[in-house]
């Protein structure tokens, strides 16, 4: 019998943040190949896993690794930070098992965007000041196409979560304000959601590139930029909690009377 290989989301750091279908697929996995930079490793005390840190192995090693453990009939999980469909380079592996015939399946997991965004008490779709939210990050050693630039991006206003993009903060920034994002809108940082060692800056465009300088914060960090994380966004949400009569609840007292 065989085992379709697993891309499981480890989710943010937390390991209490796993699912329970992936907590299973880990205690049952007989391999498991795990981003070692970025996942923490609390999640695999217990398991009775063959383990492989993928930080030190090419792309050929770690499908090897899958290819060979899945046609012996063992169970083989690719653990990936976060939600493996963001920044998660997950399609080249499944392009590579498509090839060699191999079935798969991938498993959710929380993004750190959103660990980013509670560790912020945050809510990213603010009725009246925006219900978009953009995942990008700027462009680095992996380009980015040029209608996507953060100048552009900006534009929208959108609630925003900008991945692998804290070392060129002050870039960042730049991009955001010249593509028309006000120096006082809200931005924050967010390092190592949900990890013990968690660190949250919290400024505006005008100030969050010094305060995030200062504070040495280098990589895997989150930053989430817009109006919905300001006070007023706060204030604006309530008014409209209490204003707002639901188009469904109306229906529903109308075929209950
Ligand atoms: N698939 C992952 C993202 C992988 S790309 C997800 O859904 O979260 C790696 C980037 O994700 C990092 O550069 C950083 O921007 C972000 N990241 C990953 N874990 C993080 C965490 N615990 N806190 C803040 N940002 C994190």
């Amino acid at each position: 019998m065989t085992h379709p290989v697993i891309f499981l989301g480890a989710g943010p750091g937390d390991p209490e943040l796993l699912t329970l279908k992936g907590r299973r697929l880990l205690d049952e996995a007989d391999v498991i190949v795990y981003a070692g930079s970025l996942v923490n490793p609390a999640l695999l005390v217990g398991v009775s896993a063959e383990i492989h840190d993928s930080a030190g192995m090419t792309l050929d090693e770690v499908l090897a690794v899958l290819i060979a453990a899945q046609r012996a009939g063992k169970k083989a999980v690719r653990l990936h930070t976060g939600d493996p469909a963001l920044y998660g380079a997950i399609r080249e592996q499944m392009q590579r098992l498509d090839r060699e015939g191999i079935g798969y399946e991938v498993v959710p997991g929380v993004s750190s965007a959103f660990a980013a965004a509670a560790a912020l008490k945050a809510e990213l779709t603010v009725p009246e000041i925006t219900q978009t939210v953009i995942f990008t990050r700027i462009g680095g050693r992996t380009p980015v196409p040029e209608q996507e630039a953060l100048r552009n991006l900006a534009a929208i206003k959108a609630s925003m979560c900008i991945f692998l993009s804290v070392g060129m903060i002050e870039k960042v920034v730049a991009e955001l304000t010249a593509g028309g994002y006000p120096e006082n809108t809200s931005a924050a940082v967010v390092e190592k959601a949900s990890w013990p060692e968690q660190r949250i800056v919290r400024g505006t465009l005008a100030d969050i590139a010094e305060k995030v300088k200062a504070s040495a914060i280098c990589k895997t960090a989150m930053i989430l930029v817009g109006q919905a994380l300001s006070d007023e966004a706060a204030a604006a949400s309530r008014l409209y909690d209490a204003g707002f009569s639901h188009g469904c609840r109306g229906l529903q007292r109308l075929a209950a009377e």
